[in-house]
């Protein structure tokens, strides 16, 4: 088997085990949940409102999460999930092969080449635009704190 190959499978079982343990976390807050809601239930004198929003808020990020790790799962696989229909599309359609939007290439460009190759992209613009995504997604984690 080609090593390419290999290490196709390789990142898709990485990210499918985070998948997993993220919809484990999920289900230990739900469970969560349903303590301090309980908690309120029988004692009018607790309010754990706070903490129910916080591990919503929690539940409602690893789905993101897990959502943008089945997007780089079908990058490894060479498709897209078209935005509108949800149908998995060639990585390189422009447009939807069953109800025809459009692609919003800023969003799907960022292909598995971009982080292997070394080499200089065509639109070099890129690399320094995912860096500066990074950052902002962990400012906003800490504003969040
Ligand atoms: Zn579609």
């Amino acid at each position: 088997m080609p090593i390419f190959a290999d290490t196709k499978q390789k990142n898709i079982a990485n990210f499918q085990k985070s998948i997993q343990e993220k919809k484990n976390t999920i289900r230990r807050n739900y469970d969560e949940i349903g303590h301090l809601y309980y908690g309120q239930y029988k004692d009018i004198n607790i309010d754990c409102t706070k903490d129910i929003n916080a591990k919503c808020d929690a539940i409602t990020r690893l789905n993101e999460e897990i959502e943008e790790l089945e997007i780089k799962i079908l990058r490894e696989r060479g498709l897209k999930r078209c935005p509108v229909c949800r149908t998995e599309n060639n990585l390189s359609y422009a447009f939807c092969f069953k109800c025809g939007a459009r692609f919003d290439d800023e969003d799907s460009v960022p292909a598995p080449e971009a982080v292997k190759a070394e080499e200089p992209k065509e639109e070099p613009k890129e690399e320094p635009k995912a860096e500066a995504e990074d950052t902002e997604a962990e400012a906003e984690d800490k504003a969040e704190e």
